[in-house]
């Protein structure tokens, strides 16, 4: 398939010419004990009580101080976000079909400022670049998750030149959720960098750079500061995982203001209408939704309108939070497949531009 996407002036030179000769990221052996070999921990998966997203043991990154971002920040060269309120929504397509992503495209591009492609260990789907040229050739503004897990160096490498040649939006650089014992038995995971090691090759390669954060996992106190180290990395704007409150976004990006982040933030918005699309947001490590709610929508009269109401509601009151510039309607929406999910999303991102 011959990429359609649009090139993005620079981004191309940037990204091809500069990748192959940049500086390794440093420190390239991960923590002793850790099974993404991470050395920029802990991750996003880190459980409630303290157990390690993969293992039964507790992280071994807890207890220690963060982990800082040695030498200089990396110069991000690729050009900021805007700075008005943005409305992204997560793509869900049906894996390996060009037709699914051009007809739910077609319903999220015309009422979102953007979609955000995910990388989910039980669900592989076309490679990166090949997968952002066909939402581009559609219509559509792409940021896309690049995750470590599945991925060594050099395919990472190549990944983000590509990504950067059709004209990517951004990248949103993470290691990647762990693929549980029952999914793929037998399919290794790579883990040769992890989520800030990457962060900081795709800004050398002058794409904008999103990272993730996961405000309520432990040590709760401690990653506002990992927001900090990553804007050293490089990072342009972090993607904050879904939380249980709005105020608890507040008080997470006015502790990071504090550390001494300046990078914007995109908060998740949950967006579900029947029990299984709530309880997958609500089983996901690192994932915290307001209980309350979630049992609300789910016993009203009418969920469907009742899950949209409450993902606008949601949306409103995050980004009056300062230092939010953004959301991401994120989920599955709806249990009826991918179609109707989009849908549903639409429908919240159209009424959150008539509340805007
Ligand atoms: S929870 Fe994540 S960072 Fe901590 S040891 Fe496990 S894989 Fe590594």
């Amino acid at each position: 398939m011959i990429p359609r996407g649009r090139r993005r002036p620079g981004f191309a030179a940037a990204g091809t010419g500069q990748l192959f000769g940049m500086q390794p990221p440093p420190a390239p052996a991960g923590r002793l004990g850790c099974p993404k070999r991470m050395v920029f921990g802990p991750c996003g998966g880190v459980r409630d009580d303290e157990r390690c997203e993969l293992a039964e043991h507790r992280c071994v990154f807890l207890g220690q101080p963060v982990v800082a971002w040695p030498g200089p920040a990396v110069e991000a060269s690729g050009p900021r976000p805007g700075t008005g309120p943005l409305v992204l929504a997560d793509l869900s397509v049906a894996p390996f079909d060009p037709a699914s992503v051009r007809r739910i495209v077609g319903v999220l591009a015309p009422v979102c400022d953007g979609l955000l492609v995910g990388e989910h260990a039980n669900r592989p789907d076309f490679p990166p670049t090949m997968f952002a040229a066909e939402v581009i050739g559609a219509g559509g503004r792409i940021w896309t998750t690049l995750a470590c897990r599945d991925r060594n160096r050099v395919v990472l490498e190549q990944e983000l030149a590509g990504l950067a040649s059709v004209g990517v939006d951004g990248v949103l650089c993470v290691t990647g959720d762990g693929r549980g014992v029952s999914v793929r038995p037998g399919v290794t995971q790579v883990f040769d960098l992890d989520g800030t090691r990457l962060a900081a090759l795709a800004a050398q390669a002058g794409l904008r750079v999103a990272v993730p954060e996961s405000p309520e996992a432990p040590p709760v106190e401690l990653r506002p500061a990992r927001v900090v180290q990553k804007q050293r990395a490089g990072a342009h704007l972090c993607v904050l995982n879904h939380v249980s409150t709005p105020a608890r976004v507040t008080a997470f990006v006015a502790a990071a203001r504090a550390a001494g982040a300046t990078l914007p933030f995109v908060a998740g918005v949950a967006v579900y209408t029947d029990e299984p699309s709530a309880r997958v947001l609500q089983r996901f490590p690192g994932l915290h939704l307001d209980a309350a709610v979630v049992e609300r929508v789910l016993a009203a009269p009418d969920p469907r309108a009742a899950g949209i109401a409450a993902a606008v509601a949601e949306a409103v009151e995050l980004l009056a939070v300062p230092g939010v510039v953004g959301v991401n309607l994120s989920g599955m929406g709806s249990a009826r497949g991918e179609d109707d999910g989009a849908r549903i999303k639409a429908a919240v991102a159209e009424q959150l531009m008539e509340a805007r």
